[in-house]
């Protein structure tokens, strides 16, 4: 899942500052569990908006707006209202407001911080856990990423700075992401895992940017 924040409120405003008509997109998935831009976070937004003296052409909340298909789904009966607005608000991820841009053609703003790739404990409580670096790992270290997990990101722990089973990055605060991995290897029987060494990883391709996988072309 991707984890957003909602932008202060002053933040938002600013960027609104030169549109009196605004148009309020939401997502029906990360934005909704992330309670940013769910239902109800974009009925907030309208009346914020309206408090501050703007005109609210109208709101969708599109099942998933960095899928194409479903945006131009969810907005197509919004039609007219989003021709009426001078500025689109996005209360989506950074891939949402992007493909919003793209598709519907229109100033968009963004109402979110896009934070990181995700684990929900529940709802407000949020992990990351997953880098995207595009070469997973995870059956080797028993399902726990040292990318994310450990703050210098070792292939093969734990540094000399672990402590007690905690990182010394932070104070001691947390778990060392290596004893984690020791726990669970041994947990699930798979130590010999552990004790193989794991080479550097070759990271030229994730500077190799924007990434793509592109399966079929579609005409455009
Ligand atoms: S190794 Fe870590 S960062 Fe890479 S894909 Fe797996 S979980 Fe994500
Ligand atoms: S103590 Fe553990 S988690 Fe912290 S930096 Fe060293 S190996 Fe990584």
């Amino acid at each position: 899942m991707i984890i957003t924040q909602q932008k202060p409120l002053e933040e938002i405003l600013k960027m609104l500052e030169p549109f009196s008509k605004v148009f309020i997109i939401g997502c029906g998935t990360c934005s909704t569990v992330c309670q940013t831009g769910g239902e109800e976070q974009v009925e907030q937004m309208a009346e914020t908006l309206k408090k501050e003296g703007k005109e609210v052409t109208g709101s969708v909340v599109v099942e998933a707006p960095c899928d194409a298909r479903l945006l131009r789904r969810d907005t197509r009966k919004m039609k007219k209202a989003i021709e009426e607005s001078e500025a689109l608000l996005c209360m989506t991820c950074g891939a949402g407001v992007q493909d919003i841009v793209q598709h519907l053609k229109k100033i968009s703003v963004p109402a979110l911080n896009t934070k990181f790739l995700g684990q929900i404990e529940r709802i407000g409580e949020f992990y990351e856990r997953c880098r995207a670096c595009g070469e997973c790992i995870l059956y080797e270290t028993g399902g726990i990423c040292p990318i994310v997990r450990c703050p210098k990101g070792m292939m093969n722990g734990p540094c000399g700075g672990m402590f007690e089973g905690k990182c010394e990055v932070g104070g001691y605060q947390r778990d060392c992401a290596w004893v984690l991995i020791y726990n669970r290897l041994k947990e699930l029987g798979m130590l010999d895992l552990y004790k193989s060494y794991k080479p550097p990883r070759d990271n030229s391709q994730l500077n190799i940017q924007p990434r793509e996988i592109v399966l079929v072309k579609t005409r455009r």
